[in-house]
């Protein structure tokens, strides 16, 4: 991507300059100007969906055998592994992750559509021989137009987890990136285009949510929306759907437990907390953001997790070995200062961190530093409401009963970790804690084979996962008399 001219959206296979208002995108680690591009117009949504619903029906995509359709995705899956080094600096600018971490996004969204490229070839359609002479099949068919929108957290994974297998399924793809963070949405589809995807079926529409994102959703062409953001957002998503009855999945936010027993082997389990928590600076929907450590080995843990938090590599993401990177904006690290200032008002205590770093040359940044919160209660805000930041919060357990309890109680229930030598208690535990995952003496790790999603507030459906697929698909019942 030329990074000096104003970039040119996708509207239903057609580059050219949006037809909304011009804006920067910032580069986290500096707050400079990456590159500009206009937004999308009401205009160009119509457009899109109309011309993707044209090519949806004229492309012959959804007609193609499986195999046909593969070979397209695995091909988008070599070119993204072709391109692999300038997506993931690509990525580190729009988003400010640590280069290593854009390395491995890059990666995965590769993996998804290589995957998907599989499922769509291997996908079986039952012929069931019922009643006598009669025959009944199940078919799958693809649905049209399908919306795709997403966060600012993980550009090209959240894409390539919703296009990869609504592409698989046949279907065109509307994508609403993040306002601030479209470029990889971007080089994404023009990816799709370059290894086959027929004209028109793919648009990556940049803008404001509130605006483009309501024009998608209502729009009677569309006929699924997979969406990737906060509660608050997926909830008015799903009333619209609910008036037009389309389907939906919602990924959404979290405030996964830790559980650390007092069997567990402690440095594995202080560096698994660190990562699930300060990865990705904490702005991940499954972050490890409430610690729950058992009391007899409370304070040996905490010293050793509160010595590690403050050794973490805070700075540039362009370092290989920087371990966290600045905040999406100015504004989300202003919202995580007025949580660590709410959590210490409620009474918490800081244990470390709760400031900006010290150096100079990070002054231009959104960084913030490691943070960890003590003296808490599961009831104050700051221990239930998301943060979406590099902030944790911790408490001493005593009992099972009690700790279980806690754990369990959030509105939400996307993830949760174990820790413990004992196999019989982390079982115990997978099976009473409420989440769409659970992690046991690991954290944070994924499998493009194992569906992903969540309970409560934290979401709707499942991405990923061979019948990940299938979200994308009307299923057809046909019986046939002979
Ligand atoms: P957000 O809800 O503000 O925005 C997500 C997307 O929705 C953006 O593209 C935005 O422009 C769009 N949008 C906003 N208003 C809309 C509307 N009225 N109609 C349609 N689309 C609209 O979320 P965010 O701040 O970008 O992302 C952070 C949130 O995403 C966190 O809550 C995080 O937990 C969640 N998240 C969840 C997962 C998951 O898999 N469960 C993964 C990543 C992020």
């Amino acid at each position: 991507m030329d990074l000096s001219v104003t970039q040119p959206i996708c509207i239903a296979g057609e580059w050219r300059l949006g037809g909304g208002d011009r804006y920067a995108t910032l580069y986290p680690a500096t707050g400079e100007a990456v590159t500009h591009l206009h937004a999308a117009s009401l205009a160009d949504v119509q457009e899109a969906i109309e011309g993707a619903d044209r090519a949806f029906r004229t492309s012959g995509w959804g007609q193609r055998k499986p195999h046909e359709r593969a070979a397209v995705l695995h091909k988008v899956a070599q070119l993204i592994r072709d391109e692999a080094e300038d997506l993931a600096q690509l990525q580190r600018l729009d988003n400010g992750k640590p280069i290593t971490e854009c390395r491995a996004l890059v990666a995965s969204a590769a993996a998804t559509f290589q995957f998907f490229a599989a499922a769509c070839e291997t996908l079986e359609e039952t012929i069931t021989p019922a009643r006598g002479d009669q025959l009944t099949m199940s078919v799958y068919e693809a649905m049209g137009v399908v919306a795709a929108i997403t966060p600012w957290n993980s550009p090209i994974a959240s894409e390539a987890q919703k296009m990869a297998p609504a592409l698989a399924a046949g279907n065109a793809v509307v994508v609403k990136p993040a306002e601030i963070t479209p470029l990889l949405a971007l080089e994404l589809a023009r990816i799709c285009y370059a290894a086959g995807v027929p004209h028109g079926l793919i648009s990556v529409l940049p803008g404001k949510g509130s605006v483009l994102g309501d024009a998608i959703t209502v729009h009677p062409l569309v006929k699924r929306v997979s969406f990737t953001g906060g509660t608050v957002t997926g909830k008015h998503i799903a009333h619209i759907a609910a008036d037009k009855m389309m389907p939906v999945s919602m990924e959404l936010g979290g405030k996964s437990p830790t559980i650390v027993f007092d069997d567990a082997d402690i440095d594995h389990a202080v560096a698994g907390v660190l990562y699930g928590i300060f990865s990705s600076s904490g702005e991940s929907c499954i972050a490890g953001s409430r610690l729950f450590v058992a009391r007899g080995i409370y304070d040996a843990f905490m010293e050793k997790l509160a010595a590690g938090a403050a050794a973490l590599r805070v700075g540039d993401p362009a370092d290989e070995r920087t371990q966290m990177g600045p905040l999406i904006t100015a504004r989300h690290r202003d919202s995580i200062e007025s949580y660590v200032a709410l959590g210490l008002r409620e009474g918490g205590t800081l244990r470390t961190g709760g400031m900006r770093p010290q150096d100079p040359a990070l002054a231009k940044g959104n960084y913030y530093l490691p943070t960890i919160i003590e003296n808490v209660d599961n009831t104050m805000r700051i221990c239930q409401e998301e943060i979406f930041g590099p902030v944790l919060v911790a408490m001493a357990f005593d009992d099972e009963d009690d700790l279980i309890r806690q754990a369990n109680d959030s509105v939400y229930a996307l993830a949760a970790g174990i820790w413990t030598r004992d196999y019989k208690k982390a079982w115990r535990f997978a099976r009473a804690v409420q989440a769409g995952t659970v992690w046991i003496n690991t954290y944070k790790q994924f499998s493009i084979a194992t569906p992903f999603g969540g309970w409560r507030d934290s979401g709707l459906g499942r991405e990923k996962g061979r019948l990940g697929i299938l979200q994308y698909m009307e299923q057809k019942s046909v019986y046939w008399g002979m």
